[in-house]
């Protein structure tokens, strides 16, 4: 079914399985969802990136969100070169991680504290840790559709019947690692409500994406937010919101300042390291002041910090502050999903897109989906001949209808406008 042309990238991916199960380090790189070869690339700059035959594609990935400023930033790479220089690590404190966790306590005033880990799982994970070390209870809520890494006790769908504990997603995750875990419907108030009433006083936190960009792109309402942060309040249990993916993406003050709502624990993640490996996770200091050294909850890392991670981070942290930058961002995205809408429309294929801030999702779907079954409701068999129309004519979006997109502060009007001309072609293809 696909038209990919490639050939070094065939060698590449063909190699990469004798030494690697599915040929990549992360499941979603296969093209498993959409079919065909994964593209191998070679090297990035601004909008671009390259594969191993050469060919250009605007992307819309962005390392899954890192990216924002563009790749390889003249400013970014300078940094990392001059941080490297000094040495790579040192298993001791820096001078760097402090003022990374200053930037981020001021950028995000929930977060009185914060500690950095290396990935989003870990700060997931470990914020989990933290909620249940400080409340003393066991059971957590997550909701169907929401990605918060590969810890055990989160890789976990909804059970069969309403408010039943859960089933793990993956093998090898036994069902008592999970059984403390409540996988509810995202958006769904009356639920969230159900199980407050029945167990509030046992949960120990809930997590969320506040903006979903793991199933597609899927805002949360103002009102279910709020409804959760009030119960949290009323029954002690511990918010976490994760803004690895929507931080510093959706907004200079993440999801959290956009729907006026304080989390008790933030993680963070993809922006934050520009690229490299940091991630982090904080909030109250009461809270934060329970882990390891000082309080009973433990918690390390050998490359925590790192000075290398760290100096890119800090000097993409640095550009997102520049004036203007989420108007142009979120105006960039918008363009995007405006120009992809309409273009599909004149082809006469249902198609509705949105975007907050510099994150976008589109959906071949007739109305923006609210929860995971809807968008699991789009056409994924149009997706995918569109994902791979795209492909042809140069353009990288996810390759998988249930990832959201992310534009950079280098994808310009003409850039946009470009990737819009060849959404026209292609719907008219697969109209
Ligand atoms: C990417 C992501 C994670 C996991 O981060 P990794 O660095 O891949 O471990 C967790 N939560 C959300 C919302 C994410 O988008």
């Amino acid at each position: 079914m696909t038209t990919d042309s490639t050939s070094k990238n065939e060698i590449l991916f063909a190699r990469a399985q004798q030494s690697t199960p599915g040929g990549v380090n992360s499941p979603v790189r296969a093209f498993r969802s959409v079919g065909g070869t994964p593209r191998f690339i070679t090297r990035a700059e601004g909008p671009y990136f390259w594969d191993a035959d050469g060919k250009r594609y605007i992307d819309y990935i962005g390392s899954w969100g890192p990216a924002i400023v563009g790749h390889a930033h003249p400013q970014v790479i300078k940094a990392v070169q001059a941080a490297a220089a000094n040495g790579l690590s040192f298993g001791a404190p820096t001078e760097g991680e402090i003022e990374i966790a200053e930037e981020i306590c001021r950028l995000l005033p929930s977060i009185e504290q914060v500690r950095l880990v290396s990935s989003g799982t870990e700060a997931t994970m470990s914020a989990l840790r933290l909620a249940r070390g400080a409340t003393g209870r066991d059971k957590i809520v997550k909701f169907e559709g929401c990605y918060h890494g590969h810890a055990d006790s989160l890789l976990v769908k909804a059970g069969s019947g309403l408010l039943t504990f859960g089933n793990p997603t993956s093998a090898g995750v036994p069902e008592d690692f999970v059984k403390h875990t409540l996988v509810l419907d995202y958006n769904n108030i009356p639920q969230l409500e159900d199980a407050f009433a029945s167990m509030g006083d046992t949960i120990a936190c809930v997590i969320v994406e506040p903006v979903a960009g793991n199933m597609n792109l899927i805002r949360a309402t103002p009102e279910f937010l709020q409804r959760m942060r009030e119960l949290c309040t009323e029954y002690g249990t511990v918010l976490i919101f994760d803004e690895v993916m929507c931080g510093f993406r959706v907004g200079l003050g993440g999801a959290q300042e956009l729907y006026g709502i304080t989390p008790d624990l933030t993680a963070l993640g993809k922006v934050i390291g520009g690229g490299l490996p940091v991630a982090a996770f904080g909030g109250r200091a009461d809270l934060m002041q329970k882990m390891a050294p000082i309080g009973p909850v433990y918690q390390a890392g050998t490359l925590s910090g790192n000075p290398v991670a760290v100096a890119a981070g800090m000097s993409t942290l640095k550009l997102i502050q520049e004036p203007g930058f989420y108007e142009r961002l979120g105006a960039a995205a918008q363009r995007l999903v405006d120009g992809l809408t309409e273009a599909a429309t004149e082809a006469g294929i249902p198609f509705c897109g949105d975007a907050v801030g510099g994150m976008f999702g589109f959906y071949f779907n007739h109305d923006i989906p609210s929860t995971y079954g809807q968008m699991m409701a789009g056409d994924k068999e149009r997706f995918n001949r569109f994902f791979h129309g795209m492909l042809d004519e140069g353009v990288y979006f996810a390759p998988a209808m249930f990832e959201a997109g992310f534009v950079s502060a280098q994808h310009t009007d003409a850039v946009i406008d470009e990737t819009v001309e060849a959404a026209r072609r292609v719907f008219k293809r697969i109209g």
